[in-house]
């Protein structure tokens, strides 16, 4: 089996902290049309033990000022304007989008955004679009601060605060915004052809679990690259790879991965041993157990007969033990 050449990958710092963006109001901040706030518990209580937030509040920015009158979407869903609900000729479209497009260049440093839901600056999707007499539209659309910030960086891990309560997406999104992380480390550290290969290698098993196709097709996307081609190929590559890792892992997708992994050990358990590993797997497939199960035995069991690939796998580990994703699926 080959080894994964993860020496020449530099590795996230121990306790590294990404940095994300995030809606203002979902971090308590008194900035909403009302002066109040939509502060998250799950970002304000288990988030921020493990990332270091950056607020924004666009409406704030574009200086209307708090209290204010609420806005909303007008027009077609998918060009809308953004006006005053009560006095229809305050037009902040521009100037939303205008700072959207600042915000996404400043921010540079930043591994992920997360977005208010239903806001016409900041929701991500179904937002209320309005018709011109007033009805709301059959349409949902995008926030235009949102909508700007996204075009401009399309790669960017982006989630709204509302699809975080599902388990499913919460460990998805953690799981791009530290691959998101880890490969700013490598730009910041020099990209080699090595190091993006060592990148791909790591990722190995957490795309195959996303999406085997993909794994496929990066891997071919990489085997063409000739020497000096590293800094051409890597933009495309990362954008696919976040493609791929923005699919969600299935109990199946995830038990085949399992199994896999399970294979490096076949030299070293006795039938006992690869039994209790096949039944704790089929359990998770089954919905009996959550993935954390499997993945706990799986652990212990290279602590005790270590496997060079395997210990360079991100599945392993994508995001920190504590945030304890992986007890929900
Ligand atoms: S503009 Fe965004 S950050 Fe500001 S209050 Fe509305 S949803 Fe929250």
């Amino acid at each position: 089996m080959r080894e994964c050449p993860s020496s020449d990958l530099p590795a996230l710092p121990e306790g590294f902290r990404p940095k994300l963006a995030i809606s203002a109001c979902l971090i308590g901040e008194e900035v909403r049309y009302n002066g109040g706030h939509k502060a998250s518990q799950f970002c304000t209580r288990v988030l921020a033990e493990h990332v270091d937030f950056v607020p924004v509040c666009p409406e704030v920015a574009v200086g209307l000022g708090v209290p204010r009158q609420p806005i909303r979407l007008v027009g077609d869903a998918a060009q809308p304007r953004a006006l005053g609900s009560v006095t229809p000729s305050l037009d902040v479209t521009a100037p939303l989008a205008e700072y959207g497009e600042r915000m996404a260049a400043s921010l540079s440093g930043v591994s992920g955004y997360i977005f208010m839901h239903k806001s016409p600056s900041c929701g991500l999707e179904r937002v209320k679009v309005y018709r011109e007499d007033g009805v709301p539209g059959p349409d949902g659309g995008r926030g235009l601060y949102a909508q700007a910030f996204c075009a401009a960086r399309p790669d960017l891990p982006v989630e709204e605060d509302g699809r975080l309560c599902d388990p499913v997406l919460r460990e998805n999104f953690l799981v791009r915004v530290y691959a998101y992380a880890q490969w700013q480390h490598l730009l910041a550290h020099g990209l080699t052809k090595g190091r993006l290969l060592a990148f791909h290698a790591r990722y190995k098993y957490q795309l195959m679990a996303n999406h085997p196709q993909h794994y496929k097709t990066l891997g071919r996307l990489l085997g063409s690259m000739g020497r000096d081609q590293a800094e051409t190929i890597a933009p495309h590559y990362f954008s696919a790879l976040m493609a791929a890792l923005s699919r969600c892992a299935t109990r199946g997708t995830h038990s085949n991965v399992l199994q896999h992994i399970a294979g490096y050990l076949r030299g070293s358990l006795d039938r006992a041993g690869r039994q209790e590993l096949e039944q704790l797997i089929a359990q998770y497939r089954n919905g009996v157990v959550p993935l954390v199960v499997p993945l706990t035995l799986l652990k212990h069991l290279f602590r005790l007969y270590p496997h060079p690939y395997i210990a360079g796998q991100v599945y392993l580990q994508p995001h920190p033990e504590t945030l304890s994703l992986r007890n929900a699926i």
